[in-house]
């Protein structure tokens, strides 16, 4: 199908500078501000009788956003059991679908108090999300497919998109008919009960949709038993290559997997990039959402004629940032996600600190689990053996003549997410871009949010399965009809 369909339009968002929009926003808000909700299995059965435990807000150890009762493998049993493929006519799915996009908008203050309580996500980052969640549902509607679906699909996804992604998966599992059994990520099961609320007030039946909010054992159980036909997974590789062990023990050969997992996503500035432009997009890359996409810049190769005044501009660039409340306008960089994550983070830089390896870095905030933008030297992508998921961003530089050896470095490290380069060079942009490897490659812009249905998103390699979410390769592998497996 083609990308551009001019009877479906992304969603606008909302104008950040305007405003009557943050009062709307604001007023939205308001009644969510200290608010405790409490969630549990939604289950089309009996859920197995479970005490509910405190939900943390990872920017203020002194706010609860709430409860959660977890889902015990008792309850994947009930689902089990009770899942049931959506055998709705096609049209009626995606009406349906639809009406969810519109609950959801129409429930933004809910929505954006959650994932600020629950996720420590800024303001600009919950625009985002809900944008790109209603984008999803829209565009998977816009496109449902008349193929027979698999039938039971697991869909595991992460806490940093902690609606989008788990609307994503969800969406295209069920614009195909399928049923679908959710297990969200364990720091951010509110969101995803508010939002499969909004999914069945719009009509998906509650056979078709049941939420586990659980932790490894219940992803275990929904991803080993033969009677799932299908697993949707968003997270780190090594789990996906569990899950992909689990599955080739337990379920039918030919089951599919769709993971989109970690990356150690590198951007090339040369000396001929605007800096203004470049510094912009590497602070945007590096530092939005604290560093935690998977598409976040990681290691950030700059020539050497430029380095000096290049990094004084960075640097300069991340002494403006704030530290600060999600909820409040004037964040740029909020929490990481839990202690564990800042532990595991905060390690890592203290290792570079005693190497003498740092180059900048901002000061932290006492309470919640804050890491602040930080700035280290390395020699190269290969010296970095995992993916820090923060707002950590590792510097080398490179001499001219040296560029094919980076290309060379930073697909030898097996991962292929996002990509990022700039240059004024024309035939440079077509001679990296020809040589990397990666799923999402950007020139002169920031490499973060690829945009529903006209940038779909997703990795190669070590960084995930294909095919790309909100791209049309994506709905057919969550049918019977046999589709090529594309970059796209
Ligand atoms: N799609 C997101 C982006 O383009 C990243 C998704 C992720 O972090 O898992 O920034």
């Amino acid at each position: 199908p083609d990308l551009f369909q001019p009877e479906r339009r992304n969603s606008m968002g909302f104008d950040l500078s305007h405003q009557p929009t943050l009062d709307h926003i604001e007023a939205a808000r308001g009644p969510f501000a200290n608010h405790s909700w409490s969630v549990a299995p939604i289950l089309a059965g009996q859920a197995a009788p479970k005490a509910p435990e405190p939900v943390t807000n990872p920017a203020d150890p002194a706010d609860s956003p709430g409860t959660v009762a977890w889902a015990s493998p008792a309850d994947v049993e009930t689902a089990l059991a009770a899942a049931k493929a959506w055998d709705a006519p096609v049209a009626t799915r995606a009406e349906v679908l639809n009406k969810v996009a519109d609950l959801y908008e129409e429930n933004f203050g809910e929505l954006f108090a959650a994932i600020h309580r629950e996720a420590g996500k800024s303001v600009m980052d919950a625009v985002a999300e809900l944008r790109e969640a209603v984008d999803f549902l829209r565009y998977y509607a816009a496109n449902a497919p008349e193929g027979e679906a698999v039938g039971i699909f697991t869909c595991i996804s992460p806490w940093n998109f902690p609606l989008a992604i788990f609307t994503g998966q969800i969406s295209a599992a069920l614009a195909a008919g399928n049923a679908v059994l959710s297990k969200p990520a364990e720091q951010t099961p509110i969101i995803s009960a508010l939002a499969v609320r909004l999914m069945h007030k719009a009509g998906v039946p509650e056979t078709a949709l049941q939420l586990l909010p659980g932790a490894g054992d219940v992803g275990a159980a929904l991803t080993s038993d033969p009677r799932v036909d299908g697993v949707a997974f968003t997270g780190s590789t090594e789990t996906a290559m569990k899950i992909r062990a689990a599955m080739a023990e337990n379920l039918a050969p030919g089951a599919p997997l769709i993971a989109e997992t970690g990356g150690l996503n590198a951007m090339i500035v040369d000396s001929t990039a605007l800096p203004e432009q470049a510094v912009q997009a590497i602070v945007e890359s590096a530092f939005q959402s604290a560093g935690q996409r998977c598409s976040a810049l990681r290691c950030l190769y700059v020539q050497e004629d430029i380095a000096k005044p290049f990094t004084e501009m960075l640097i300069g660039a991340m002494d403006a940032l704030r530290l600060g409340m999600p909820w409040h306008l004037s964040t740029d960089v909020g929490p990481v996600i839990d202690d564990e994550a800042k532990r595991g983070i905060d390690a890592h830089i203290q290792q570079a600190r005693a190497e003498g390896r740092l180059i900048h870095e901002l000061k932290t905030p006492n309470a919640g689990t804050y890491v602040a933008p930080t700035l280290i030297r390395v020699g190269g992508i290969g010296e970095m053996e995992r993916e820090i998921f923060g707002p950590v961003l590792h510097l080398a530089t490179f001499k001219a003549h040296e560029l094919d050896r980076v290309i060379d470095a930073i697909n030898a490290t097996g991962y292929g997410l996002t990509f990022g380069l700039q240059t004024r060079i024309d035939d440079r942009v077509q001679h990296v871009t020809d040589r990397i490897k990666a799923g999402n490659m950007y020139v002169n812009r920031n490499q973060i949010g690829a945009i529903v249905g006209s940038q779909p998103f997703g990795g190669e390699g070590m960084s995930g399965t294909g095919p790309k979410a909100g791209g049309p390769n994506y709905l057919p592998r969550f049918t019977r009809r046999t589709a090529p497996m594309g970059d796209e």
